[in-house]
């Protein structure tokens, strides 16, 4: 081929100021053209001349002069070292020794002496040999030779003058050919420079759109166009390796598991591969898998299928650089993806925990956090159960299906029985399909997905939480990792009411009976004497309690003492308050019962002492009731009243009960 150098001033010169029709217009304006004659055809390679020489002696051989009868010549060209080129052309003549030595002599002689040569032969042949110049530095670049038998002295002349006119032809013919082809490169270097040029530009462009964007799909879809833009006829998918859900249907996920696959190879050895096959039409052509590849890894893999004669070998290179591009705009949008959605997650997650904060009752956070998740999730359902430590058995406590709530399961059962045992949380895109765990939640709501967060509070699951709709498949993977990073708040939340709740219950009890303390009970009293219409008290004492303690110990004082306590909390109702009035004086409030009630109760209090207390005691009850028709409604003159009971029943001989006279 001809020499191609990109570092040659004149190819480049050339190709920036030559159009196509330039140059077919300078090749119509024929020989003699000066520009071409820059081109010194000893920069070529020989072998290469040689065939220009060839082809042009094909193409003046239809134009070789003839002789007049009875003259006959036969012609050959040599190259510049007086090889034979046209070694097919049979000479009509045997070539001795003796003959081929005029023919080299002639041929020599030319060479040396850059001027036309004329040997006679000892046949009557004589052989004359023309150089063929350059038409710049005027040097012998070949030598037309011609052999003509049986010439004399007449036509010598006029042979001569003939040969040189054909080597004339002859070269006009060895440069158009040079020339043609000259500017065929020329043309060829052209629009390869041309293409080159689009590419770069091309990937220029792609640099500077793809980093404008910022949302992974947008990226994906760049790529897209600006690969199908290229190859139109390329049949184009991408293969996600992440859980990527793009609106693109070009975008598909790539299944590892076909190991032998281009593309998992590709993305495996994280480079591009390409191999050469067949078409269902029979068509040859060429599979690509180009790595999507970031700096932190790879994230998928772009497979291309092609005619072979779409694409050239640099449009390989051109893929794969734009694969590379397209890999770490990809990477970019996705951090930054990845850190709004961080920032969303901790706006919310401070959202939720300032909220959750703002109460310290179990029940509003409860509800709090119901609210908060519905909204956050846009989920139609939300239950959030806590096991009870004492049934062992979780609890319904805030859930916006109202057949559910107060209930109660097994430890074991449905989603919250499974994140129990595995401490995992679950996401379940179809419950119909799933069929494996019966869930009341699920079936009542007609709900199909599902989320569910174990409720971790100090390392033990403490209960669950579960998000539900009706549609299949609603919850997104990352619903499902923010309901993670979520629960834990709202567990903490949890324990810190439940705490506070422990605190609160504390305080208001007395440490050894558990009992409520005289101070909630003075409280209790004056609220419902607010709003009720009457109550009952009851007074409790042990009889003879200094005895017991002279004759078993303080000790066993206690212990009496906390029996008679578990003995009055058994028999009141819920809405009792039994609190510990005194030393061993012990207090039961009754809201809206009336002394006969309170009697009742009393007596119960004070047969189950006398039997079910070790060392056996008694108690005396005095009992006295309030309603608003009284004279004076405070806790004082309630307590008043009682205490008088009281000591009626102990002045009576104790372990009886006494109703208040102003009752
Ligand atoms: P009665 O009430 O029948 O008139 O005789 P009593 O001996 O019970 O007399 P009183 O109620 O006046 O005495 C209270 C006694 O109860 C005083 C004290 O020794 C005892 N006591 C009070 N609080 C406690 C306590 O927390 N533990 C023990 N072991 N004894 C207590
Ligand atoms: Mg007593
Ligand atoms: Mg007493």
């Amino acid at each position: 081929m001809v020499k191609q150098s990109r570092d040659d001033p004149f190819v480049i010169k050339q190709n920036k100021s030559l159009s196509e029709n330039d140059v077919h217009r300078k090749l119509d304006a024929a020989e003699g053209i000066s520009w071409l004659e820059v081109v010194d055809i000893t920069t070529y390679d020989f072998p290469y001349i040689n065939h220009l020489l060839q082809l042009a002696y094909d193409d003046w051989c239809s134009e070789m002069p003839s002789l007049p009868e009875p003259y006959h010549a036969e012609w050959f060209i040599t190259d510049h070292k007086g090889e034979v080129i046209n070694r097919e052309q049979q000479l009509s003549w045997s070539v001795n020794e003796g003959e081929r030595s005029f023919l080299t002599e002639a041929v020599e002689s030319c060479l040396l002496e850059g001027e036309i040569s004329v040997v006679l032969g000892s046949h009557a042949e004589v052989c004359i040999a023309t150089p063929i110049l350059t038409r710049e530095s005027r040097e012998t670049f070949a030598v037309l030779v011609c052999v003509i038998s049986g010439v004399d002295d007449s036509v010598l002349s006029f042979a001569k003058f003939m040969i040189s006119s054909a080597a004339n032809s002859f070269r006009t013919s060895f440069y158009k050919r040079f020339e043609t082809i000259f500017v065929t490169d020329l043309l060829e270097m052209g629009k390869q420079a041309e293409r080159e040029e689009q590419r770069r530009s091309i990937l220029f462009r792609v640099v500077q759109s793809l980093h404008d964007k910022i949302d992974v799909d947008s990226v994906l879809t760049e790529v897209f166009d600006i690969i199908a833009g290229l190859y139109p006829e390329a049949q184009i998918q991408l293969l996600m390796s992440q859980d990527h859900h793009s609106r693109d249907p070009r975008v598909k996920s790539l299944q590892l598991h076909g190991q032998d696959h281009l593309c998992v190879r590709a993305f495996m050895e994280g480079r591009m591969l390409r191999l050469d096959t067949v078409s269902i039409h029979k068509e040859p052509s060429i599979e690509m898998a180009v790595p999507l590849i970031g700096k932190q890894g790879v994230y998928g893999v772009f497979h291309l299928i092609m005619k072979s004669t779409e694409i050239e070998e640099v449009d390989l290179e051109l893929v794969s650089m734009l694969a590379g591009t397209a890999g770490s705009a990809f990477e970019n949008a996705k951090l930054y993806e990845q850190s709004n959605l961080l920032v969303t997650e901790l706006r919310l997650i401070n959202e939720l925990t300032k909220r959750l904060n703002q109460s310290l009752r179990l029940k509003e956070v409860f509800k709090f956090a119901t609210e908060e998740l519905l909204t956050i999730f846009k989920a139609e359902y939300c239950c959030i159960t806590q096991i009870d430590k004492e049934s062992s058995h979780f609890e319904i406590m805030s859930c916006n299906v109202p057949a559910m709530s107060k209930e109660y399961y097994p430890k074991d059962y449905g989603f919250s029985g499974l994140v129990y045992s595995t401490r995992e949380p679950i996401i379940l895109s179809d419950y119909k399909a799933y069929g494996k765990v019966t869930s009341q939640l699920m079936e009542l709501t007609g709900s199909r997905s599902l989320i569910v967060a174990p409720l971790i509070v100090r390392g033990e699951v403490n209960g669950s939480i579960m998000l539900a709709h009706r549609n299949e498949s609603f919850f997104s993977y990352e619903n499902y990792k923010l309901l993670q990073i979520l629960s834990p708040h709202i567990g903490l939340a949890i324990a810190n009411a439940s705490l506070h709740a422990e605190v609160r219950r504390m305080a208001n009890r007395d440490m050894l009976t558990e009992l409520y303390a005289r101070h909630y009970l003075d409280d209790s009293i004056q609220e419902f004497q607010k709003k009720d219409e009457g109550g009952a008290l009851i007074i409790v004492d042990i009889d003879k309690f200094k005895q017991i303690n002279d004759t078993f110990g303080h000790q066993t004082g206690d212990k009496i003492l906390k029996q008679v306590c578990s003995i009055i909390k058994t028999s009141v109702r819920k809405t009792d308050v039994a609190a510990r009035w005194g030393g061993e004086e012990l207090a039961v409030y009754l809201p809206g019962a009336n002394v006969h009630s309170g009697y009742q109760l009393a007596e119960i209090i004070r047969l189950r002492v006398a039997m079910e207390t070790n060392p056996s005691v008694t108690v005396s009850c005095g009992i006295a009731e309030w309603n608003r028709a009284s004279e004076k409604i405070s806790v004082e003159s309630l307590f008043y009243s009682a205490d008088m009971a009281l000591y009626k029943a102990k002045n009576n001989g104790r372990n009886q009960a006494q109703i208040s006279l102003s009752s």
